[in-house]
């Protein structure tokens, strides 16, 4: 089940997208018609399936036909696995910023950090030392590095 918390500001339409997308997701409901800007917040969807995305790509790519400009922000890893996997996942829009995970052999933490596309293209592939935010020792990426920005470099 997902909800949408969505806010109008100077003719952009905010959304955030909090659940997970499955088969009882009606985007036209939740978002209505295609604004002519829209950022998608991702960060507080852990799970979309397959039925799910179609949904998505149905909705987003109508949006998309109709001139919308659309960002997407903050997304999750459920999130990036997919813009990985389809390359038309995003419709024509940009990712503005994804979650990374790591994960921290010192007190076995897991952890997400939050990434602008735009900086992790300029570090070309090479991350900076994250620390655990529990035990501040250093923590690892926690997927394979080349694959998971594979889509940056596509
Ligand atoms: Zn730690």
């Amino acid at each position: 089940m997902v909800n949408a918390i969505k806010q109008e500001k100077n003719n952009i339409l905010f959304v955030r997208l909090i659940g997970s997308i499955e088969e009882t997701v009606n985007f036209d409901e939740l978002l209505g018609p295609a604004p002519s800007e829209m950022e998608i917040n991702c960060k507080e969807i852990p799970r979309i399936n397959s039925v799910g995305v179609k949904a998505w790509i149905k909705y987003f790519q109508n949006c998309h036909k109709k001139g919308t400009v659309l960002r997407f922000t903050e997304c999750s890893i459920a999130i990036v696995e997919q813009i990985n996997l389809i390359s038309n996942f995003t419709c024509g829009g940009s990712v503005e910023s994804i979650f990374l995970p790591f994960s921290c052999s010192s007190c076995k933490s897991e952890l997400i950090a939050l990434y602008k596309t735009a900086d992790l293209k300029k570090l070309q592939l090479k991350l900076p030392e994250f620390k655990c935010t529990k035990c501040s020792n250093p923590a690892n990426f926690d997927d394979i590095l080349e694959e998971y920005l594979a889509f940056l470099i596509r």
